[in-house]
């Protein structure tokens, strides 16, 4: 379990696949996936993963660091444990992704892509949840990404659509974690938050943090609040209270690449959450034109060069 991430950018798997310490036992499921299941684990499970997104390394050092302090015993584990790095292809290629994006392909969505390393890791991780959250009951999953361009809120949340409302303490420890916004889907997408609370009903959230620098240029100190919060967390410790509540808002639209003829009307320097005011012109398709519908929308994940048929952007309006 020691160099958790050296093994999995190696490409190797550890001469020992299990073991134990004085308080928990651990198991390698597959690359980049481990177990950890405490001696007397009291408390709800926890799926913790990053690294979907190959590129996106802020995270993936965090958990890295996570694992460490929990393999010396820094942190008292008081939950039933799965980490996951994401896609192991691409954090080696330091890349997005290889092939195809995996975080559209959760919920058997990677049956409709050519097969591909990412088909066949999505459903590697769909098995592996699925295996964790039968046996472990009610859990959350934080999926940790960070973005591809800056944001006016550098640190926030997406939650995927759910048909029961999120658990207070859940969306309580985002504010602690130290999000700015959170913000919440109203249709299913095939992303790997969506897939673990639409199956196991798990309090899943995507964890947007920062911007996507490479391995070892990450100034990880804007990221202490959450780790702190992750630490608490881990350890069954109530985390200390933020007084900044983060703001909320709900998808209002989203804008889809459906031809070649797509233009997206922003910079390649828009921020994640600019403003655009009613009736302003967002993007066109052909003879489909994307405009502001509400008085104020902010745009999120901006994206021109997706394949077709894909996001290339989501509207958004605030919850007041
Ligand atoms: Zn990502």
């Amino acid at each position: 379990m020691q160099e958790f991430l050296a093994y999995t950018l190696a490409g190797e798997t550890p001469a020992r696949r299990c073991g134990e310490t004085a308080q928990f036992r651990w198991t390698w499921w597959d690359e980049g996936v481990v177990e950890l299941v405490p001696h007397h684990a009291t408390l709800p499970a926890l799926v913790l993963s990053a690294g979907i997104h190959g590129n996106e390394t802020a995270p993936v050092e965090m958990l890295d660091a996570l694992m460490e302090a929990l393999h010396h015993g820094d942190i008292a584990l008081a939950r039933p444990l799965l980490v996951i790095l994401g896609n192991p292809a691409a954090l080696r290629a330091g890349k997005r992704y290889l092939t195809d994006d995996m975080n559209r392909m959760f919920s058997g969505r990677w049956q409709n892509f050519p097969e591909s390393g990412e088909t066949r890791r999505a459903c590697v991780l769909e098995h592996c949840v699925e295996r964790f959250l039968t046996c472990a009951g009610p859990a959350w999953h934080l999926d940790m990404h960070t973005a591809i361009r800056s944001s006016y809120h550098p640190r926030f949340g997406v939650f995927p659509a759910r048909k029961t409302p999120y658990e207070q303490a859940f969306l309580g420890w985002m504010g602690d974690a130290g999000l700015q916004a959170l913000v919440f889907h109203r249709a299913p997408g095939g992303t790997f938050t969506h897939f673990s609370s639409d199956h196991f009903d798990a309090q899943s959230c995507t964890l947007e943090l920062g911007k996507a620098q490479p391995f070892g240029q990450n100034d990880l100190t804007q990221f202490d609040v959450t780790k702190a919060a992750l630490r608490a967390l881990l350890a069954g410790e109530a985390t200390e209270h933020l007084n900044a509540q983060p703001l909320r808002y709900e998808v209002a639209q989203q804008i889809t690449r459906q031809s070649e003829a797509f233009v997206l009307h922003m910079s390649a320097q828009t921020q994640n959450f600019t403003a655009f005011a009613k009736g302003t012109v967002l993007a066109e398709d052909g003879a489909t034109v994307y405009r502001v519908e509400n008085d104020t929308e902010y745009v999120l994940f901006p994206n021109p060069n997706v394949a077709l048929g894909l996001r290339a952007g989501l509207m958004l309006k605030e919850i007041t």
